[in-house]
């Protein structure tokens, strides 16, 4: 029996039982008995009357709220009964649901909007490696619709490979849509609790292009700087050389004799230049594989500092650390960093440090100098800001130290003003 059916049940019977006692020997109290009994049924009809409707109609409204219509509400929110009471918080639920939702819903458009905007590919995948998710630019990689990609696992998709390279890689790569370079990221992804990966193909193509393009500029511009530069001095040399040249068959006097033998001095000078200029370009472009050993940190400052016999390096007693290096590669990064911080320091002090960091030697040479150019461009090769630089230095001891597994940074001074390079190689452990 329902419970409200019950309420009225059980009065009623005790209306009845008030009813029967009316024959027993004590009337005046069943009278009364029956009248109080008759006033509770009514009471408890009007109750239990209106009460089934109204929890019919909470019900409803939680029902309508389960199946995510939040723009139910609830009626009769105005009484001052418990009903209204009710009626009002479920209407101020709503209300915040339907918020919530409609922020969730502008999310997830501005979400899709980004996504389909992208240059780059996202591809997301389910913990048992289907996919979930793909944007626009990773149909167009892959050649295919949506419709025909999700559900499939990365294999299929000839994407497992991607998931194997290091995040930030840049690899080249022949997608079925489309083939270049790209730099890949991947990252695990959590949603509900379930653990799935995110993929994102950035196409590098064109930015590395672009950068290339820049570089060739840089490099255009100042070789024909230092070419002119050399080639007029010798060209006007010549010019003057040959005019003063006597007729054929005339001796040369003493003193057009010194002046030839000066001229074709500033001509061997200005072409030694441009050789070694020229020679500093193709290493560069052509770095010899490094030949490791292990090096004696103290010894190779040492060497590096006796090239300079410049009283204004000073080298900082260190560990007798070793690291894995070439020593004539590493000899030439710190010959760089050197020159390069005698030159910002002027009269100043230039220190050369090292010491032991984890796994590395972090060896650093600082200066008192001006610190550095508000540019992230130092280790762009050609990039100088000095009027006889060649903007190689920097460039050719980073390509050098990374090819030995190292670092090579240069930072503002924090104790300081002035500039500190900072190269970390992997130490010998001994
Ligand atoms: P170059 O010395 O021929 O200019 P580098 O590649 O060695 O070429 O250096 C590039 C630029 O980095 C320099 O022109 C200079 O602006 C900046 N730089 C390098 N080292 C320092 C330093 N110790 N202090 C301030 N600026 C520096």
């Amino acid at each position: 029996m329902r419970r409200s059916n019950l309420l009225v049940a059980v009065p009623a019977l005790l209306a009845l039982a008030g009813v029967l006692l009316a024959g027993s020997p004590r009337p005046a109290e069943a009278v009364a008995l029956s009248m109080l009994v008759v006033l509770l049924t009514v009471v408890a009809w009007r109750f239990v009357g209106e009460r089934p409707n109204r929890l019919q109609t909470v019900a409803n409204l939680l029902e309508a709220l389960r199946e995510g219509d939040y723009g139910v509400r609830a009626s009769g929110a105005e009484r001052a009964d418990d009903f209204g009471d009710i009626a009002r918080r479920f209407n101020e639920l709503a209300v915040r649901l339907q918020d919530e939702q409609r922020g969730l819903q502008e999310s997830v458009q501005l979400l899709s909007k980004t996504l389909a905007a992208l240059d780059g590919a996202v591809f997301a995948f389910e913990r048992d490696g289907r996919l979930r998710l793909v944007n626009p630019a990773g149909e167009r990689l892959l050649g295919r619709s949506a419709v025909a990609l999700l559900g499939a696992d990365a294999g299929a998709l000839g994407l497992a490979s991607l998931l194997e390279v290091p995040s930030g890689e840049i690899v080249a790569h022949r997608f079925a849509g489309q083939s270049g370079r790209w730099q890949v990221g991947h990252a695990s992804l959590r949603s509900r609790s379930q653990e799935g990966r995110l993929l994102v193909v950035q196409p590098m193509e064109r930015a590395l292009r672009e950068e290339e393009a820049q570089a060739f500029r840089r490099l255009l511009r100042v070789l024909s700087h230092e070419i002119t530069n050399s080639m007029a001095p010798i060209g006007s040399m010549v010019e003057t050389l040959h005019g003063l040249l006597p007729g054929a068959g005339q001796p040369l006097g003493d003193e057009l004799d010194a002046d030839l033998r000066h001229g074709l001095e500033v001509i061997g000078q200005r072409s030694a230049a441009l050789q070694r200029f020229v020679g500093h370009y193709a290493r560069l472009a052509r770095l010899p594989p490094p030949q490791r050993v292990r090096v004696g940190v103290a010894a190779l400052a040492e060497r590096v500092v006796r090239l300079f016999d410049d009283a204004r390096i000073r080298v900082l007693p260190g560990d007798p650390l070793e690291l894995m290096g070439d020593p004539d590669q590493l000899e030439q990064v710190l010959i760089n960093l050197l020159r390069n911080a005698v030159e910002a320091g002027g009269d100043n002090e230039v220190l050369l440090g090292w010491r032991r960091q984890g796994r590395s030697v972090l060896i650093e040479v600082s200066d008192l100098g001006p610190g550095l150019p508000s540019s992230g461009n130092l280790f762009v090769p050609f990039f100088t800001t000095k009027p006889q630089g060649a903007g190689i230095g920097l460039a050719l001891s980073r390509q050098i130290v990374e090819a030995q597994d190292g670092t090579l940074e240069l930072h503002a001074r924090e104790d300081a003003r002035g500039a500190v390079a900072r190269m970390s190689l992997p130490v010998i452990v001994v």
